[in-house]
C-alpha cells in the first residue's frame, strides 16, 4: 500500500491541481496520521497503519518554521499562490488551531500578502465555536461533503468521532458563502461491497444539500494517487463534468478535477 506522509510543520511548495503553487502546513506529526475520519481513499493510508509516536508541532514551532520558510523564499525570489493547511490528517484536530490560523494570516500578510490561505478539512470540527471562527477567517476553507447518505459516509469516510450529519449540514449552511464544498467522487468496491456516489439518487440528494448550503464554490474531484483500497476506481471525467454543470445550474460555481 503506497501512501504518503508529509514533513511537519512545513512541506513543499507543491503544485496543486486546485490551489496552484502551494506551501503546505502540516499541524500533525510527521511520523503518522491523526484524523477523526478514516477514509478508504486517504492518501496518507488507514489510521491503524500510521499511528504517530511524535507530538503535534506547537503553535510557536509552526510560526517560527513558517516565518523562516517564507523569508527564505522571498529572498530567493520565489513566489507562491497559496499557503494550505493540509498534511497528515485533520488540521483542525490541533488544540491551538484558531491561534495558529491567526499567526499564519499575520505572517502571510508580512511576506506574501497576495497568497491565499487555504484549509482542507473534513468539516466535523466546525461544530466547535473556535474552529468555526477560524474557518470563517480563512480565505479559502474547503469543507468535505462526499455524500449526504449516512451509510455511505460510515462505509467510505468511516468517522471515528460522533458524526451528526444534520448538525453538520446546518453548520455548513450558516457558513455558506465563506466556504467551498469539496467532494470526492468514487466508484469500485471496498471489502467486497459497491462504492459509488455518482448514481442519480446520491447525486440528487447531494445537490439538494449543496443548494441549501449555497457555498462560494464546489470542488469535484476523484482519486489521483494510490489509495489504501486498491479496488476503488476513478469517477469518469464526463460524469464529473455533468455533475459540475448541475451545480452551476444552481447558480454556484463548480470545478471538476480528474
Ligand atoms: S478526512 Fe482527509 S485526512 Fe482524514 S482520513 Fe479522510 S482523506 Fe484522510
Amino acid at each position: 500500500m503506497a501512501t504518503i506522509l508529509f514533513p511537519s510543520p512545513i512541506f513543499g511548495p507543491v503544485k496543486s491541481r486546485r490551489l496552484g503553487v502551494s506551501l503546505g502546513l502540516n499541524l500533525l506529526p510527521s511520523d503518522g496520521k491523526i484524523c477523526n475520519f478514516d477514509c478508504v481513499y486517504c492518501e496518507c493510508g488507514l489510521n491503524a497503519e500510521h499511528r504517530p509516536k511524535q507530538d503535534m508541532p506547537t503553535r510557536r514551532q509552526v510560526a517560527l518554521a513558517l516565518e523562516a520558510k517564507l523569508k527564505a523564499m522571498l529572498e530567493a525570489g520565489d513566489t507562491i499562490d497559496a499557503i494550505t493547511f493540509a498534511g497528515n490528517g485533520e488540521p483542525t484536530s490541533h488544540p491551538d488551531f484558531k491561534e495558529i490560523v491567526d499567526d499564519v494570516m499575520a505572517i502571510r500578510d508580512r511576506y506574501f500578502p497576495n497568497a491565499t490561505v487555504c484549509l482542507l478539512t473534513n468539516a466535523t470540527n466546525i461544530l466547535k465555536p473556535s474552529v468555526r471562527r477560524a474557518v470563517e477567517s480563512i480565505d479559502r476553507a474547503c469543507l468535505k461533503l462526499d455524500s449526504v447518505d449516512i451509510d455511505y459516509v460510515r462505509f467510505v469516510n468511516r468517522p471515528t468521532c460522533v458524526y451528526r450529519l444534520d448538525e453538520l449540514l446546518e453548520a455548513m449552511r450558516s457558513i455558506g458563502k465563506k466556504c467551498v464544498i469539496q467532494t470526492m467522487f468514487l466508484k469500485g468496491t471496498w471489502e467486497g461491497q459497491c462504492v459509488d456516489n455518482t448514481g442519480e439518487v446520491a447525486v440528487q440528494a447531494w445537490l439538494e444539500a449543496i443548494r441549501t448550503i449555497n457555498p462560494n464554490g464546489v470542488d469535484l474531484y476523484t482519486i489521483s494517487r494510490d489509495t489504501p483500497a486498491k479496488t476503488l476506481q476513478k469517477a469518469g471525467a464526463e460524469e464529473l463534468d455533468r455533475i459540475a454543470d448541475r451545480v452551476r445550474a444552481l447558480g454556484i460555481s463548480a470545478h471538476a478535477y480528474y
